[in-house]
């Protein structure tokens, strides 16, 4: 089994970009500016938008993080993304989900710009990815996808199972693979928790995309020898020996799945990386469109 490296893939990535960064800023260029808009203290959230200024720091971009209080209410978030719509200095902004309970996220989604949505969730970005125009890609599918390019993995005529179909990660990810490119091409298969007979389905999978936030659920009996294996689950279990009180589990059962595939990705230095470069091309490609 080769383990598909998301972390050094990602360093190339972002190496890749701040070149591009050193380019426009030496044309006299301002850099590419990204911002987020966190509202609560979510302790996963908190990291991820940790991550993303980090990023930006990293390749050379602008980066503003927008805190609001738990509290916040939805026209003030609203008002909030009206703003950042209109800041000229801003190229693109993500707005952290999940939100709390009283805010309509499909209002907020709704509300964004398309051409600043840089995770590619708003209705016009995803209509364009399912036509297969040039767009936004929502950020986990498309570095899966740059996963598949950069080691060369054939996806053309496989089997592809999908397991999860959320609008942020299954749904996308499944448009993807099917569509009439390289990586793409494959024959897709959305499974989610009314699919019967799933081991069987899994089994029957080239490549198997798992996105459910299931701890281990994809067991060796669920999977073909010579499988691609590609574990998007990241859940936080208590553990006392780290430092941060936890440790994240990936939706698939890797120490016994491993030895059947030929690609597998692993929970840590996977896909999460790739996510994570991913909105960093997406402000990017932002910064040149305007
Ligand atoms: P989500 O919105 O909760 O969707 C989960 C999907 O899994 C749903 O479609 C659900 O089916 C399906 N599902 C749940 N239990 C199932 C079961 N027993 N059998 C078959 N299907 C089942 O989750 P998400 O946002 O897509 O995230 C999924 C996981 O990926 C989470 O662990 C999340 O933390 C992780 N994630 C990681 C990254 C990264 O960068 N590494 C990025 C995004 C998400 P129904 O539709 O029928 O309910």
């Amino acid at each position: 089994m080769q383990l598909l490296d998301g972390k050094s893939c990602s360093e190339q990535i972002r190496q890749e970009i701040a070149q591009q960064v050193t380019k426009i800023k030496a044309a006299g260029q301002r850099a590419p500016h990204l911002a987020a808009v966190l509202v609560g203290t979510d302790g996963a959230s908190e990291n991820y938008v940790a991550f993303k200024v980090k990023d930006c720091a990293e390749v050379g971009f602008e980066s503003t993080l927008v805190r609001m209080d738990e509290s916040t209410t939805e026209q003030q978030l609203l008002d909030k993304i009206a703003e950042l719509n209109a800041d000229a200095s801003i190229d693109g902004f993500i707005v952290q989900l999940p939100l709390p309970a009283h805010i309509d996220e499909n209002k907020v989604i709704l509300a964004i710009d398309p051409d600043k949505d840089v995770d590619g969730f708003c209705p016009e970005n995803v209509g364009k990815l399912s036509l297969g125009l040039p767009t936004f890609i929502s950020a986990t599918p498309n570095g899966i996808m740059e996963l598949f390019r950069r080691y060369s993995i054939e996806t053309e005529g496989k089997n592809c199972v999908v397991l999860g179909r959320s609008n942020i990660v299954g749904t996308p990810m499944a448009v993807l693979m099917s569509r009439n490119t390289n990586p793409g091409n494959a024959t897709v298969t959305i499974a989610h928790s009314r699919t019967k007979n799933l081991a069987e389905l899994c089994r029957s999978a080239d490549i198997l995309i798992v996105a459910i936030g299931k701890t281990e659920f994809v067991t060796a009996d669920m999977v073909k020898q010579g499988a691609v294996v590609i574990d998007v689950g990241q859940t936080r279990v208590p553990d006392s020996s780290k430092k941060s009180g936890f440790r994240n589990v990936g939706d698939v059962d890797f120490d016994n799945v491993k030895d059947k595939c030929s690609y597998m990705t692993y929970v840590t230095g996977g896909v999460g990386p790739m996510t994570r470069a991913s909105l960093l091309q997406n402000t990017l490609k932002a910064h040149q469109r305007r």
